[in-house]
């Protein structure tokens, strides 16, 4: 074989293997840079309230600073208004704020609103969306039970991920969303939601299986249903995310 048949095998091996992680819901490789740009963002954000205020304090206790007092859902909906703070408004037909139970026990976080999502002003309406709302009805619950939101509330141009000054930027009302329904669990869909609301780089996997400290709640997380769209193999661990979730709720698990 030549020398360039070698090569082209060789990209072929890691473009599939790097397809593989990200079914895997394994994207360090590439989000690389990007979370090292939203945490340097995020550390400047919390150094410029210590500033002011200078206390000790955690990183979420800061960002509870930053997002000052306990607002209602819709003052928090009236702040963000016809809002144009980053380049994802260009592209956008409706801003998604999310919906459900103000007085939620249990939130989940996806990462941004897809095509079906922008065009209704609803959170997970298209087919990823239809798969959560079977996980809901299986744990025994309704929509209009948890509320259901993400990260970035304007669509990505072709679903791409969030880029870190967006997540930074639309992030703040995510903050102000869960700290005003204040829920018990929340529940991070797939990896972005998960490594943004936990500051961290490390892998879907890796976080997964217990519970996060984070502000008055409890957060899990799991596989996006987009994953499980991909890959079927992800539904046991997702309802065995839910048991968890259930339990600690102290709900009645369906069908156990
Ligand atoms: N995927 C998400 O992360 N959020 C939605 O609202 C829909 C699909």
């Amino acid at each position: 074989m030549s020398r360039d048949n070698d090569i082209k095998e060789t990209i072929e091996e890691l473009k599939s293997y790097f397809k593989q992680q990200k079914e895997l819901g394994i994207e360090y490789y590439y989000l690389n840079q990007l979370n090292e740009a939203m945490i340097e963002e995020k550390e400047n954000l919390v150094k410029s309230v210590a500033e002011k205020e200078p206390r000790e304090n955690t990183h979420q206790m800061n960002l509870l600073d930053s997002a000052t007092k306990k607002m209602t859902l819709e003052e928090i909906s009236d702040e963000i208004g016809d809002c144009t703070r980053c380049k994802l408004h260009e592209g956008r037909t409706n801003i998604v704020f999310g919906e459900g139970n103000a007085n939620a026990r249990l939130v989940f976080v996806g990462e941004g609103p897809g095509r079906d999502e922008d065009e209704q002003g609803k959170p997970f309406v298209g087919r990823a969306g239809k798969l959560l709302t079977k996980i809901i009805h299986a744990m025994g619950l309704q929509r209009t039970d948890v509320f259901i939101c993400n990260v970035v509330k304007c669509r990505p141009p072709d679903n791409r991920n969030p880029e870190a000054d967006e997540m930074t930027t639309c992030g703040q009302f995510l903050t102000k969303q869960l700290i005003s329904i204040d829920p018990e669990v929340i529940v991070c869909l797939g990896s972005i939601a998960s490594k943004y609301l936990l500051n961290s780089k490390a892998s879907l996997g890796s976080l997964r299986g217990k519970f996060h400290p984070y502000l008055n709640s409890k957060l899990l997380v799991t596989y996006h249903p987009a994953a499980l769209l991909r890959n079927p193999n992800f539904k046991k661990p997702l309802w065995e995310d839910m048991k968890l979730v259930l339990e600690e709720l102290e709900l009645p698990i369906p069908g156990d």
